[in-house]
């Protein structure tokens, strides 16, 4: 069975060419994090060394060894940790790639394929690209790439030209909802979650991401109480782990709060996203006019326009808090 969700382009064009067995040597997934490129490239691994075939039985040996990550022909890449620091490396390096291509040139050890799958390709460092370019251009027998991408723009385009590209789009969300709710989760929490994942189940799932999405809306909401002082120490506080990391997420979970507060001033209670912070949805939404929460989405859009355009993003955060309108505890 296929454990992809949704994507029937995707998913129809890769069962024929599995099944007419003219797989091609390298195929480039792109869609944004969690949409499921990580669940497809593994069905993918499975049908071409499953005994069963397309699709793959999922209970095989050789399937269940594919799942946990040690069967002999399937390598999934992808940024190694730093030996000293713990923490990621910003790069695949070339000694990853030269042992794919090490890999690459001896034939399946028991299966009928192997199977490079390589997560983040766009980190690849130019010379790990360029080693992989040296294998594309000459594939050896029995070896299919999976190249995996939320930002494919930054990837080589002589790398791209030489796979077949599969786009993975966000999932209408009563899709994500059926799916959690058959993976066992009940209506409410399956609605809420659906309605939360931008149309990717592996956010629908990821607990790590709830967590954040707990801390982003509880200081969205004690922004409105504070003043410029503790504003400024928090929007210096994000602006540090935003050059740290790149990812501004919590701008994007406190702009679906403010959107929420619209809904809620606009009649449109159904629409909420954040159903499970209603009580502190509706006292913001009671405390504020229209014209305050219109302006708070335009500050933080503007934010968000700014670190899209490098400006400085401790300049973009702070003009934005202190723009914020000012509510009574
Ligand atoms: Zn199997």
């Amino acid at each position: 069975m296929w454990r992809t969700v949704g994507h029937p382009r995707a998913m129809a064009y890769l069962e024929r060419s599995l099944g007419s067995g003219r797989m091609a040597h390298a195929y480039l997934l792109v869609g944004p994090r969690h949409v499921g490129k990580g669940t497809l490239a593994q069905d993918v691994a499975r049908a071409l060394n499953c005994p069963e075939d397309s699709p793959p039985c999922g209970t095989c040996s050789a399937c269940q060894r594919i799942d946990r990550g040690t069967h002999p022909d399937v390598l999934r890449v992808g940024l190694l940790s730093d030996e000293k620091t713990g923490r990621p490396r910003t790069e695949i390096s070339i000694d990853q790639m030269r042992e794919v291509a090490s890999l690459a040139a001896l034939p399946p050890y028991e299966g009928r394929h192997r199977v490079f799958s390589i997560d983040g390709a766009e980190l690849l460092s130019t010379e790990a690209a360029n080693a992989l370019l040296k294998t594309l251009e000459e594939p050896p027998p029995k070896v299919v790439f999976l190249l995996l991408s939320a930002a494919e723009g930054a990837l080589l385009p002589t790398v791209t030209s030489r796979c077949q590209r599969v786009e993975l789009r966000p999932l209408p969300y009563p899709e994500v909802a059926r799916f959690l709710e058959a993976a066992g989760m009940g209506p409410e929490e399956a609605r809420l979650r659906a309605r939360l994942s931008s149309g990717r189940p592996g956010r629908a799932l990821d607990e790590e991401f709830f967590r954040r999405r707990g801390d982003a809306l509880a200081q969205a909401e004690a922004l409105l109480s504070q003043g410029s002082g503790d504003r400024l120490a928090l929007a210096t506080e994000r602006a540090a782990s935003y050059e740290r990391e790149r990812d501004a997420e919590f701008l994007d979970l406190w702009l679906g709060w403010w959107r929420d507060l619209l809904l809620l001033r606009a009649g449109c209670p159904d629409a909420v996203a954040n159903a499970d912070h209603t009580a502190a949805l509706e006292r913001a939404a009671g405390a504020l006019s229209l014209s305050q929460i219109r302006a708070a989405l335009h500050s933080l859009r503007a934010a968000m326009e700014g670190l899209r355009r490098h400006a400085s993003p401790r300049l973009a955060l702070e003009v934005m808090v202190l723009n914020l309108p000012h509510m009574e505890a």
